[in-house]
C-alpha cells in the first residue's frame, strides 16, 4: 500500500522579532479554486525581513513566510481551470483580491481594499508544500532553473512596476542595489537606458557588481549623481535617501519608492521638489504586471545572481540580507 505523506516541513514565524522555527506540520489540502503546490525554490525578499521584524502590522501567526515561490502543481482543487498536476507554476505576493471594490473595478487590483498577500496573510513558500488561489498563480515556461527563477516573482515583477512608474527617458538612478535593482539594471539596459547605481557607503563589492551588470556609474548613495537623472527608484528602505534622490533629479523627474516599508523621510527644502518633480510609491503588483514582465524577460538573456540556502538556513538568509552579505538575491532551495 502506498505510503501517503501527510506532513511537511515548514519554517514558522511564531512571533515577530523571533527566529523562524522548523517544524513538521500537516500538509495543506487545496480548497475550491486552489492548487496544492510542491515548492522547489522560494526567494527571500526584503518584505519577509520586514514581516519577521514586526515592521508590518498583523501578519497571520504562526506564519510561513516567502512569496517568490517556484514549484509544481501537486494537486488541483475543485473548480480549478487552466492547471493540471505537474504544471510548473510561480506564486507571487498578490494572493487574492475581492474583484468588487473600486480599485479592483478600476484596474488597480494591487490597491484592492481586501487583498491578501502570500507569506503575510496567506501561508507562503518556506515549506515543502503550499496552497494558492489558481487565478493568482503564474504559468512558468522559462528555461531558467527554479532557484534562478524565484527572485523574479517579486524583485522582478514589483521592480518592473516601479520601473514603468519611473518611466526614465534615458538616465535612471537605482538606490539600494539588491535583488530588484540587479534585475532592473539588465531590463533598463536592454531598453537603451543608462543606469546609475547608488549603494551603501563604501560597498565596493556592490558597486563593482553594478558595473559588471552594465551600470555606467556606481557610487555611495550619499554622493550626488554625476549627471542629473530622469528618474530614481529607491529600493533601500531608507527615508533619508528621498531628499538626496530629489536633488539628483532633472526638472520633471520622478522619484519612485519601491519598498513596502521605509524609515521616515526627513524634511527638505521645497526648492528640491519644485520644477514639477514627483515622489511616488509602488504598492504590490497586478496580474497584468506579472504577465508583462514574464513575457518581456524572455526577450533578452536575464542573469539572476543568487545565493542558495537550504530550508533550515532561512534565518541565516534573512540575516545576510539585512547585513548586505551577498550580491543579488537569496533563494531557499527545497528538495
Ligand atoms: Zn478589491
Ligand atoms: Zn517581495
Amino acid at each position: 500500500m502506498a505510503y501517503i505523506m501527510r506532513n511537511m516541513r515548514a519554517l514558522l514565524l511564531k512571533q515577530p522579532r523571533t527566529p523562524l522555527v522548523l517544524e513538521e506540520i500537516p500538509k495543506p489540502t487545496p480548497k475550491e479554486g486552489e492548487l496544492l503546490v510542491k515548492v522547489h525554490a522560494c526567494g527571500v525578499c526584503r518584505t519577509d525581513l520586514h514581516v519577521k521584524e514586526g515592521d508590518l502590522a498583523a501578519p497571520k501567526l504562526p506564519l510561513i513566510l516567502g512569496h517568490e515561490i517556484v514549484g509544481t502543481v501537486d494537486e488541483v482543487g475543485p473548480q480549478v481551470k487552466g492547471f493540471k498536476k505537474g504544471d510548473r507554476v510561480g506564486i507571487p505576493w498578490l494572493g487574492s483580491t475581492c474583484g468588487t471594490c473600486t480599485p479592483c473595478l478600476e484596474n488597480h487590483e494591487n490597491l484592492c481594499e481586501h487583498a491578501k498577500f502570500t507569506g503575510y496573510q496567506i501561508q507562503g513558500g518556506f515549506a515543502e508544500y503550499t496552497t494558492c488561489k489558481a487565478d493568482y498563480a503564474i504559468h512558468l515556461t522559462s528555461a531558467l532553473s527554479d532557484e534562478h527563477l524565484a527572485p523574479l516573482l517579486c524583485a522582478g515583477i514589483i521592480g518592473y512596476r516601479a520601473y514603468r512608474k519611473a518611466a526614465p527617458k534615458k538616465t535612471l538612478g537605482l538606490y539600494g542595489f539588491g535583488a530588484a535593482a540587479h534585475l532592473l539594471t539588465q531590463l533598463a539596459i536592454h531598453e537603451g537606458k543608462q543606469v546609475y547605481a547608488f549603494t551603501r557607503a563604501g560597498d565596493a563589492k556592490g558597486q563593482a557588481f553594478a558595473m559588471k551588470l552594465g551600470a555606467v556609474w556606481a557610487g555611495d548613495s550619499s554622493t550626488p549623481s554625476p549627471v542629473l537623472l530622469d528618474a530614481a527608484i529607491l529600493f533601500a528602505p531608507v527615508g533619508e535617501l528621498v531628499p538626496l534622490a530629489l536633488k539628483s533629479l532633472k526638472k520633471g523627474g520622478r522619484c519612485v519608492c519601491g519598498g513596502i516599508h521605509m524609515s521616515d523621510i526627513p524634511s527638505f527644502p521645497y526648492s528640491d521638489l519644485w520644477g514639477e518633480k514627483e515622489i511616488a510609491s509602488v504598492a504590490n503588483l497586478t496580474r497584468q504586471d506579472a504577465n508583462e514582465f514574464f513575457s518581456l524577460m524572455t526577450q533578452f538573456p536575464l542573469h539572476t545572481e543568487i545565493t542558495v540556502y537550504p530550508l533550515e538556513k532561512a534565518n541565516d538568509a534573512l540575516e545576510d540580507l539585512k547585513s548586505g552579505k551577498f550580491q543579488g538575491a537569496a533563494v531557499i532551495s527545497i528538495s
